[in-house]
């Protein structure tokens, strides 16, 4: 597990702070308004980043089911984190670490260390001060030399857990500048029957924050459509702010038209009149506008790729959607996933998978749904179907091999079939004592070496690559010649660690030990998903090859 830094902080690190809180109900994108305001003030020319605070007291996200939470993002520091803070990296194009996540567990983790060790000899050890002394140490520490921090606070405005936050907040207001803080509340402002935008929700939310003390400066309704101007006006005069501090937050179809959506309304310009930003901004003709370029470009044809997972739930898999996507912007074609499930693809039946143009089998964990798994590797890997297998996917496709073309009667993974005589993916040497689950993987970003000359070095237009791990198992070393001999190329490698593996004589047949899809962003697609989605159009890659455009 990344270690924590518990030093003394100094008053004076990070110079603006925006809270965002919710009101109403969980899930209405909160996160996405949130990093949609930061992308806006980075075009602007600030340097931002971001907290997510989890109230939960889970230390961090490592050990939860994605049903119950959605995926599990994985930090380059190895930190295991809450799936926004995905979308942070990915709208601010920033690299997090641990620290940007600030937990209950963790924090009370930390007070009770501190109690243990006598920090607090004498004293009774109480939510205030010790508790939110120690949330606002976090947030300053982790705002630390850059220009603007956002802090979301996870949950609904009222839930228990979230409370010892928000007094946090407002300590923390107390103790700065009026000009160095904005609160932004989200809110959900629904239709009545007749049509009407109802603002009575907002209303009762704010009451709720105001009678822990904290006043909104900005309000953000997520609405079906943006809100009308009186129901601007209603909320502005309920909740007591100006008219033009209310802003809408309507649905759109892509996430990443969020930005644009806040920016026709003024809110970019507005938090920085309000934090006393203007004098600092780029002037407006010379703000960064390759957001907007890249989200709105033409895309010419689609794709269609299945993803064969056991999760039938789209933030369990989030970072692997939004990583086709990217790829997608930058090949020009719009990518759909549709998810397969694992469990519907018994052994010689993958018809679901008859009319896709692509396959990708995710990382997990457990055995349900596993043979369906190996199914779509046996599916790809005969049928020519461009496939790309991260973290089990790729041991999946190593098991696949084993089987099929080895011959290994039998072969698997030891994390799924104790007993397989044949594991040729095993516990990683180091895991063998440990007892605590908790961050305990091999976790966060290795360098691979990428053999010159094969497919990897193409994808990669490079000999290594740095990329985010998440996993206990990896190849078996006894069986690495034996796979190799058989045809299985293992063209990355960290020393005798099988990274990425891949075929001869197939269109793009790629998995990787490691997550490619958490360093992915909008611009910057990643290399093995841009390779799937090139050899669906018609294998570029083995073109670019051809051209020199690629050295290999
Ligand atoms: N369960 C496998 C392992 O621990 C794969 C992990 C993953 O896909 N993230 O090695």
């Amino acid at each position: 597990m990344p270690t924590e830094s518990a030093t003394d902080y100094d008053p004076s690190l990070g110079r603006k702070f925006i809270f965002v809180t919710g009101g109403v109900m969980s899930g209405l994108g909160k996160g996405i308004t949130a990093a949609s305001t930061g992308r806006l003030l980075s075009n602007a020319g600030f340097d931002v980043t971001a907290v997510k605070i989890d109230p939960y007291l889970n230390v961090d996200a490592g050990t939860m089911n994605p049903y119950q939470h959605g995926e599990v993002y994985v930090l380059k520091d190895g930190g295991e984190v809450d799936l926004d803070l995905g979308n942070y990296e990915r709208f601010l194009d920033i690299d997090m670490t641990f620290d940007h996540n600030i937990t209950t567990g963790k924090v009370y983790q930390h007070v009770i260390e501190n109690e243990r060790s006598g920090d607090y000899l004498g004293k009774t050890v109480q939510i205030i001060p010790h508790v939110t002394d120690d949330i606002k140490r976090r947030i300053r520490e982790a705002a630390a030399g850059h220009d603007i921090c956002i802090v979301e606070v996870g949950g609904t405005v009222g839930d228990i857990e979230g409370m010892q936050y928000l007094e946090a907040l407002r300590q923390f207001a107390h103790e700065e500048d009026d000009e160095d803080i904005l609160f932004t509340h989200v809110t959900l402002v629904p239709y009545s029957k007749n049509g009407e935008q109802k603002t009575k929700p907002t209303q009762h939310s704010v009451k709720e924050l105001r009678s822990i003390g904290l006043q909104p400066d900005i309000l953000v309704g997520r609405c079906e459509d943006r809100l009308d101007p009186e129901t601007k006006e209603k909320i502005a005069l309920f909740c007591d702010v100006p008219t033009d501090a209310v802003f809408s937050n309507p649905d759109v179809e892509d996430i990443y038209h969020v930005p644009l959506m806040v920016e026709d309304e003024g809110l970019d310009q507005y938090v920085m009149e309000r934090l006393g930003l203007e004098g600092e901004a780029l002037p407006e003709d010379e703000r960064h506008n390759h957001w907007r370029e890249l989200v709105t470009r033409e895309t010419q044809g689609e794709v269609e790729i299945a993803l064969v997972g056991k999760y039938g739930l789209e933030d369990a898999y989030i970072s692997i959607h939004e990583s086709l996507k990217h790829a997608g912007l930058e090949t020009g074609v719009d990518v759909t996933t549709t998810w397969v499930h694992s469990e519907d693809l018994a052994e010689g039946h993958s018809g679901e998978l008859d009319d896709v143009d692509g396959v990708v089998v995710p990382g997990g964990f457990g055995s349900r749904g596993i043979a369906g798994k190996i199914e779509a590797c046996r599916y790809a890997r005969e049928n020519d179907v461009p496939y790309l297998g991260l973290c089990l996917g790729f041991q999946m496709a190593v098991v696949e091999y084993a089987r099929n073309v080895l011959d290994l009667t039998g072969a698997h993974s030891a994390e799924i079939d104790e007993d397989t005589p044949h594991p040729v993916i095993d516990l990683l040497p180091e895991q063998y004592d440990l007892e605590d689950m908790g961050g305990t993987m091999r976790l966060g970003a290795h360098e691979t070496d990428i053999q010159p000359g094969t497919l990897a070095h193409a994808v990669y237009d490079d000999t290594t690559c740095t990329e985010r791990h998440r996993h206990r198992y990896e190849v078996n070393p006894e069986y690495i010649d034996d796979l190799e001999n058989a045809g299985l190329i293992f063209s990355g490698r960290t020393n005798n660690r099988m990274e990425i593996l891949e075929l001869e004589d197939h269109p793009y047949y790629v998995g990787t030990q490691f997550h490619p899809e958490f360093r992915s962003r909008p611009g910057r697609a990643s290399p093995p998903f841009v390779g799937l989605l090139d050899a669906i159009l018609d294998n570029e890659i083995g073109a670019r090859v051809e051209e020199g455009e690629v050295e290999v």
